[in-house]
């Protein structure tokens, strides 16, 4: 998973300036973040708000669409999250999920809308968490890995496609 213990090269997010008690704020910060560019994406009628710029690059909507359930995906894994008990965690492929769900027909403000309020759970479930919570380990696909850094992994996600999708509402 990049970004989760070095600064990531391409949007330059670093793991070791968000404390725990930041991870829920960013993800409301960043939320705020997708409204501006939805908003002027939408304001400018950008073409690759509901297009896709190439078939393998997704549309703004579609990265907006990806990062809410992201976003979501932090609050399940809170609720979830009970000690070291390698709680399992299955997401979707993102590819899949995204082909699949159709958010090319979202109305782009009930986008900005659903990262808002998905961001809220997220903050809310991280506030909520035991004071050891973030290092209980849970099973990734399988794959052991604690609270924190699956929940930084995401964090970035979220900050990283705010990057791609500046960029193109911008080209
Ligand atoms: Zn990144």
């Amino acid at each position: 998973m990049q970004g989760v213990t070095e600064v990531c090269s391409e949007c330059e997010f670093d793991p070791h300036q968000i404390s725990d008690d930041q991870l829920g704020s960013q993800l409301l910060q960043l939320a705020t973040g997708y409204q501006a560019v939805i908003a002027d994406a939408s304001a400018s009628a950008c073409p690759a708000l509901s297009v896709r710029p190439s078939p393998q690059t997704w549309s703004i909507l579609e990265y907006a669409g990806h990062v809410e359930f992201v976003v979501d995906f932090v609050a399940h894994m809170c609720e979830v999250a009970a000690s070291d008990e390698l709680a399992p965690l299955n997401p979707p492929d993102p590819d899949d999920h995204v082909n699949e769900s159709n958010f090319n027909k979202v109305d782009s403000s009930e986008m900005s809308a659903r990262i808002r309020s998905a961001s809220g759970r997220a903050k809310a479930a991280l506030d909520g968490l035991d004071s050891d919570a973030l290092d209980w380990m849970m099973s990734f696909n399988g794959n052991p890995a604690p609270l924190r850094l699956l929940t930084v992994a995401m964090v970035h996600d979220s900050h990283h496609h705010l990057c791609d999708i500046t960029k193109l509402a911008a080209s």
